[in-house]
């Protein structure tokens, strides 16, 4: 329901943390985190209230990180359980997900994986976009053709946003039905599900259009279609009042 990615040089937690408390007002009924560390991803999810997922974080402290997405769920597929919270992951974890929406051929999907020898760990439509994106990854490319690839085989409402373990340099989001917007700061930039997610560190944002990937790093944001081909993304100021 709520959407932040991060990538550059201050702690990814606290970014992402603060950028799912701004999204609170939406509602959700989970939160969950994805930190790249040293070639893997670490995560922490937990059912019900942000302050749940931050005595875990407290408790369990993840390593620190630049690079990171977090998420708010609001249920569509499967209760408000730890497991089906996201961030989900890859089979050989080494790819993590989240996702607003819902992906309409998922039944089929989870069908061919399973046939495939895939144990899915949740009820929820998104793993079957998590496990799809990183054999996309293994097949070859990065996670930016991965993206493209899987993004292709979906079907219904979506905004994704992803980390791969063994690539710090990049989180990659695609959006279909679904909000998405990009704030660009200066060496860092933030993805949101709507402005509020990093309105606190940049007012400049870049607003996708139906059907595209987004790629952010350090240094700056590459916009594609699903086929790979570039495009340009719409930049705004953003001129809200914060107190509002
Ligand atoms: N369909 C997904 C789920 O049930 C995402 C729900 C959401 O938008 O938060 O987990």
């Amino acid at each position: 329901c709520g959407i932040v990615g991060y990538v550059g040089p201050r702690q990814a937690q606290s970014v992402v943390v603060e950028g799912l408390r701004r999204l609170e007002y939406r509602g959700y009924d989970s939160a969950g985190i994805a930190l790249v560390d040293g070639g893997r991803v670490a995560t922490a999810k937990k059912a019900g209230k942000l302050a749940n997922l931050e005595k875990e974080l407290a408790d369990h402290p993840l390593p620190e990180s630049t690079t990171g997405i977090g998420h708010t769920r609001w249920a569509t597929h499967g209760p408000p359980t730890n497991a089906n919270a996201h961030p989900h992951l890859g089979a050989t974890r080494r790819v993590a997900l989240v996702h607003n929406g819902i992906i309409e051929n998922f039944t089929a999907l989870r069908t061919e994986l399973e046939d495939s020898g895939h144990e899915l760990l949740s009820d929820t439509d998104t793993e079957v976009a998590a496990r799809l994106l990183e054999l996309e990854l293994l097949a070859g490319g990065d996670l930016t053709t991965a993206m493209q690839a899987t993004c292709r085989r979906l079907e219904g409402a979506f905004t994704l946003v992803a980390v791969d373990g063994l690539d710090p340099s990049r989180v990659v989001a695609a959006r279909r039905n679904s909000p998405l917007v990009v704030g660009i700061g200066d060496g860092e930039n933030f993805l949101g599900s709507d402005v509020a997610a990093f309105i606190e560190h940049t007012r400049e944002a870049l607003e996708l259009g139906q059907d595209q990937v987004v790629t952010i790093t350090r240094k700056g944001v590459a916009v594609t279609d699903f086929d790979g081909t570039p495009v340009e993304g719409r930049r705004y100021h953003v001129d809200w009042d914060l107190s509002a």
